[in-house]
């Protein structure tokens, strides 16, 4: 047994009101925060860090719709807006592998902050969730824990899109956790400068990679089979060398994966090449073991790249992410939850917030939307059990492993918060519980929002 004590009751300062309060700003808090204060409601949006945009600037994960092909059929709505807005600002790339644009993972911090001040959203940065205010089974708002001490933040409407349910755990909403020794790796990410863009390109071409190769080495890749002759950014070879030649240790095999743009200026950033297995994201140890063990292995790996990569001999780290990449961690027992039959085979839902094109993405299996085939997003799966006044957007929407594959996906975080954002507010105007939210009024918003819901 641990040993306890007991925190001694306190007065906290109520220090701001608000219609709906999102708590997270990745690309589901942010689309959640735009798609509402768009629908008219006063929105205001809770972030511990100094920046927004999630993974895409806390972690760097560059990679937005790397999947988007000539047939792929997408929702459009604010993800498709985070590309075009990036584009306009100097904040995005093409992307080597599909038709779709990579973020700038510093770029994005500026774009974020341009379109949450053009939809008049109140900003609250560095601010961490601590505890939720509680009126019996309904939330009213919350405590956050910062420079300031405690702060209350009261609201009519929370919409939890923290990544890891942090805010409907508390509340007591039941989640799950994939088994540790089966959660998607966790991932120290880096970008490098000083790499030779012609001579790593010229690399590229003489000897280009395809998705079939990730089915090398340490993993076997599911994919539909169509996958597999097509071009990947994929970097295995440097690291089967240099184990072979005593660069890396014979037990780090699982050191590979895929780089994401190179940049005129001689940077290569997005190197998503560091996978940790049994990291758990809501254990702060675990995550301090796995923080200070991926950097040891990224300087391995960038030791490989010098030495065996076209253009790399003259590469430096340029910046590991603000953060350790967490991919798995709860989820929602949600009013549905969605299911590894909704990805593969085009679920259809009549309370559709958006759809999500046929792109499955983890645990094992790789199968791109080359074909046009598509699913609906049920509203019901942000809505989780046991806590009135709440929504889930993100990744911590309700449904199984496999679906997570699917949902954890940017552009599909993207899609569930602008959903969850508009009902939010309509679920205001219109005098009801977020359970009882009129659908047809939430359709036709995001529709007039530029998203396709069918
Ligand atoms: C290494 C890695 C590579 C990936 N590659 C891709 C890819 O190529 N393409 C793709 O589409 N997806 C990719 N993903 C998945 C994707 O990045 C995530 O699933 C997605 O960002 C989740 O979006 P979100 O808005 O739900 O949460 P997040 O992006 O995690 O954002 C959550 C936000 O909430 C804040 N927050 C968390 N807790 C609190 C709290 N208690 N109080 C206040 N704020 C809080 C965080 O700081 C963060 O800003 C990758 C993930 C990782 C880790």
């Amino acid at each position: 047994m641990r040993q306890t004590i007991t925190e001694p009751a306190r007065q906290v300062d109520v220090i701001h009101e608000t219609d709906v309060l999102v708590v997270g700003a990745g690309p589901a808090g942010l689309a959640a925060a735009l798609g509402a204060a768009r629908a008219g409601a006063q929105v205001s949006l809770v972030e511990r860090f100094g920046c927004m945009g999630g993974n895409i600037t806390v972690v760097g994960v560059e990679g937005f719709a790397w999947y988007r092909h000539e047939a792929t059929v997408e929702a459009g709505g604010i993800g498709r807006e985070y590309e075009e807005r990036a584009k306009a600002m100097g904040a995005a790339v093409p992307e080597s592998q599909s038709l779709s644009y990579e973020l700038d993972s510093e770029g994005f911090k500026l774009v974020a902050d341009a379109l949450i001040e053009e939809a008049g959203v109140h900003p609250m940065l560095h601010r961490q969730f601590a505890a939720p205010l509680m009126d019996g089974p309904r939330i009213t708002g919350i405590v956050t824990e910062s420079k300031a001490g405690r702060e209350a933040i009261l609201a009519r409407r929370v919409i939890d899109c923290t990544g890891d349910a942090d805010v409907a755990h508390r509340a007591g909403a039941p989640t799950r956790m994939t088994p540790r020794e089966e959660m998607q790796a966790a991932s120290v990410m880096f970008h490098l400068a000083g790499v030779d863009k012609r001579a790593f390109m010229e690399g590229v071409r003489r000897d280009p990679q395809t998705y079939g190769d990730w089915s090398s080495g340490e993993w076997q890749i599911e994919t539909s089979g169509k996958e597999d002759a097509m071009f990947s950014p994929y970097l295995g070879k440097p690291f089967e060398r240099a184990i072979r030649e005593g660069l890396i240790p014979a037990v780090l095999n699982t050191i590979a994966g895929t780089w994401g743009a190179a940049h005129d200026t001689g940077e290569l950033t997005y190197m998503n090449l560091i996978h940790l297995a049994g990291c758990d994201g809501t254990d702060p140890d675990s995550m301090t073991r796995f923080e200070i063990e991926g950097r040891r292995q990224a300087m391995l790996a960038i030791e490989a790249l010098r030495a065996y990569v076209p253009g790399c001999a003259g590469a430096r780290l340029r910046n590991f992410g603000m953060s350790i990449g967490i991919r798995d961690t709860r989820k929602i027992d949600a009013a549905y939850n969605m299911t590894v039959a909704d990805v593969r085979h085009e679920g259809r839902f009549e309370d559709s917030i958006g759809i999500y094109p046929e792109f499955i993405d983890g645990y094992g299996i790789l199968i791109l939307p080359t074909t046009g085939r598509y699913m609906q997003i049920p509203y019901r799966a942000m809505l989780p059990r046991g806590v009135e006044g709440l929504l889930v957007a993100g990744r911590a929407i309700g449904g199984d492993a496999i679906s997570h594959a699917a949902t954890r996906n940017m552009a599909c975080c993207a899609v569930a918060g602008q959903g969850a954002g508009i009902a939010a507010a309509l679920s205001l105007r219109q005098g009801r519980e977020l359970a009882e939210v009129e659908l047809g009024a939430v359709q036709s918003e995001l529709q007039r929002q530029g998203v396709r819901v069918f």
